[in-house]
């Protein structure tokens, strides 16, 4: 008897065995019974044209119809061909001789092979597609909620600003009803404190603004001559009272690239070196020293601030360029903005690296580790670009003069 008579003679036995074993319920079975005859019809035709392949649609049919809450549930279809496999061995074996059975299963084991192949491949792939799902719904209620609170830090800082200008308004009066050599008597140490409140809040609210800009994409540029040992010169000065409070060292190097004019926007280029520098203080203890130093590479003018202070775990180190990236107890935030660890609301990195990004340069971290007692230290890379020309044609036209190769030299021996 060849395989196929062999099938069709146990066809009855294998489908009661098959549906008892895997249905449990008496509507499931029923259903169940349509599915395995198809299943059967095409196993037998399978076995007559020696072909597997009869077997695929009703496989990948199978694999498809499942259900987010039974792939959840780990109820996986390979069990099922496993079960099917045993239950006709086991009808093989009651119904003909030992050797006949044996060959019978032996002939249909490369089909069940196949089937087992194609139901694993198709399942994982519904089930990829059910995370890929999943995922997309969680990214576009991220973006929602990022969208969210960009929304809020822009109407928040707007709305902050107003009343905080017209404080700052009153607070000046106010203090122009004392003689100016009056520095000394409580109401005018009451107004500087004021006075002191009120900067750190407009610096945070114009923190907040930029943050808004930067999201927007709407941060424009004023491109201008730019040196940056010029904008290191002004900083070193800035910094040098709070550098003498925390006793901290900063050394600035020459390097080649650093007395190259480049266009760029020279306030916000201040504003971002300004923010990495006095972070550097911030996470550096007292005594600390922090190095500026770089160097001219292709296109680029690299500057790298090296600071001796508690570093920054790697898997921060792409964090803290995000908003809110500050690392730790939010509890913790300070005030004073240069004390040891004194944090901020997170703003000032996300904002340098928007001003680099603008200008078509980038910002990046390197550090061993963060551990307050070894200071392990941290080295931010900042690329600025060199620019000969101002990217608006207007102001190319301004700064020709400035910006052809002999006036250059001239500028750059200046300094
Ligand atoms: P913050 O207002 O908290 O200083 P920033 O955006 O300037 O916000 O910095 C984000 C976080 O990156 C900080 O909270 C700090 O944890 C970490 N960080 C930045 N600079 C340094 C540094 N030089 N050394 C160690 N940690 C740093």
């Amino acid at each position: 008897m060849g395989n196929k008579e062999m099938l069709i003679q146990v066809r009855d036995l294998w489908m009661e065995r098959v549906s008892n074993n895997l249905a449990r319920g008496e509507g499931v079975r029923e259903v169940l019974s349509d599915e395995l005859n198809r299943f059967y019809d095409l196993l037998l035709q399978a076995v007559e044209s020696g072909d597997p392949g009869w077997l695929k649609p009703i496989l990948i049919e199978w694999a498809q119809s499942r259900t987010q809450s039974e792939l959840d549930e780990e109820i996986a279809l390979p069990p099922i061909i496993s079960g099917i496999i045993v239950q006709t061995q086991i009808v093989a074996r009651e119904t003909f001789s030992p050797e006949d059975a044996y060959q019978l299963v032996e002939n249909l084991f490369p089909i069940f092979t196949y089937c087992y192949e194609q139901i694993a491949y198709h399942e994982t792939l519904v089930r990829i597609a059910y995370v890929s799902t999943d995922l997309e719904r969680v990214k576009s209620e991220l973006g929602r909620m990022d969208r969210s609170k960009s929304d809020f830090i822009s109407v928040a800082a707007h709305e902050l600003k107003t009343p905080l200008t017209l404080i700052e308004g009153y607070a000046s009066m106010l203090r122009e009803q004392f003689p100016k050599d009056d520095t000394s008597s409580s109401p005018v140490m009451l107004l500087k404190g004021i006075d002191n409140g009120i900067r750190r809040l407009s610096e945070i609210v114009n923190d907040m603004i930029d943050v808004s800009l930067i999201d927007n994409d709407l941060l424009s540029l004023n491109f201008q001559p730019t040196w940056v040992n010029r904008l290191l010169k002004v900083l070193q000065k800035e910094l040098d009272g709070s550098l003498r409070e925390r006793n901290q060292t900063l050394e600035i190097r020459d390097f080649e690239g650093s007395d190259e004019m480049t266009f760029a926007d020279s306030e916000r280029i201040h504003q971002a070196l300004r923010n990495v520098l006095t972070n550097s203080m911030k996470y550096t203890p007292d005594n600390g020293t922090i190095v500026v130093d770089g160097r001219k590479l292709a296109g680029f003018i690299e500057v790298t601030i090296t600071d001796t202070g508690i570093g920054i775990d790697p898997d921060d180190q792409a964090q803290i360029f995000e908003k809110f990236g500050s690392l730790g107890d939010v509890a913790l935030h300070s005030s004073g903005k240069l004390k040891f660890k004194g944090g901020g609301p997170g703003l000032g990195l996300p904002i340098t690296k928007g001003i680099l990004d603008a200008h078509g340069g980038t910002i990046w971290v390197e550090s061993e580790g963060y551990d307050e007692e070894k200071l392990p230290g941290s080295r931010f890379h900042i690329l600025i670009p060199i620019r000969h020309e101002p990217p608006d044609e207007k102001l190319a036209k301004i700064y020709q003069p400035l910006s052809s190769e002999a006036n250059q030299a001239i500028l750059t021996d200046d300094d």
